[in-house]
């Protein structure tokens, strides 16, 4: 059975363009270049499993017309992984079933503590949500289709974030800026690697393009997908100086898995 694997989206933080309407480096032209907050769904035919709910998750759950949610992987606490939290309310209100979601300790608590009315009943509204604890191997089973999933810990400045690595095939890293070389191993000559980088210049919690192209040449994915990228760099004059093999994320690319 087919799996896909969608980037919603491929933006830093803030997005691009930026509330405040600037572009920075990049061409408004290019429709490539309009890019909402980090996030990304695994889709089968039976079912979606969406990482991060972003702030801009209703408006990427449109626009790739995305009807139901079976469950939800956190990669990290940042606002741009989970301010989008409560759009999730209506998938809960059609299944009538609380969506499981998979996080580690540290995200459980920071859900938990800023959104608690999602995962404890309240007066007026029920939960809606289930916090499970992420495992190391993690396999969802729907109908005929086999998910595996792998979490690990990698290095995100001052935290620690969980890359997911689908069926042994696509790692998801959009906020990292180590991979502990001890885990090199399950990187390693992946199918698709879709990797964070920020911008050209060095930053403390993410890869800029020179570790990116480094860190590439070491693990030999056959693809690399360049995503979190900010308003310095622009997708057409980005896909020029690339090699062949790393292409820069825009909204709404997917592939099969
Ligand atoms: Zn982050």
């Amino acid at each position: 059975m087919s799996i896909k694997f969608t980037i919603l989206g491929c933006g830093s933080s803030m997005g691009v363009p930026r509330a405040d309407g600037s572009f920075g480096n990049c061409n408004p032209a290019e429709k490539k270049n309009y890019r909402t907050r980090c996030s990304a769904v695994i889709s089968s035919k039976y079912s979606n499993t969406l990482i991060d709910t972003s702030p801009d998750l209703r408006f990427q759950l449109l626009k790739n017309n995305i009807k139901k949610i079976d469950r939800v992987l956190y990669s990290h606490t940042h606002a741009d992984q989970t301010h989008g939290i409560n759009d999730l309310r209506i998938f809960y209100i059609k299944s009538k079933k609380k969506i499981p979601v998979y996080c580690d300790l540290y995200t459980k608590n920071y859900l938990l503590k800023n959104f608690k009315y999602c995962f404890k009943n309240t007066i007026s509204y029920p939960a809606i949500l289930k916090l499970n604890i992420i495992k190391k191997n993690n396999y969802f089973v729907d109908k005929n289709t086999n998910l595996n999933i792998k979490s690990i810990k990698v290095g995100h400045g001052k935290v620690n974030c969980n890359a997911y690595i689908i069926n042994n095939k696509c790692a998801y890293l959009s906020d990292v800026n180590m991979i502990y070389e001890k885990d090199y191993k399950h990187f390693t000559n992946l199918k698709y690697f879709v990797i964070d980088c920020l911008r050209f210049k060095k930053h403390p919690s993410h890869f800029n393009l020179d570790e990116v192209l480094e860190l590439i040449r070491i693990l030999k994915p056959k693809k690399s997908i360049l995503t979190n990228l900010h308003v310095d760099l622009d997708y057409n004059k980005l896909k020029k100086i690339l090699p062949k093999s790393v292409l820069p994320a825009y909204d709404g690319m997917n592939f099969n898995l």
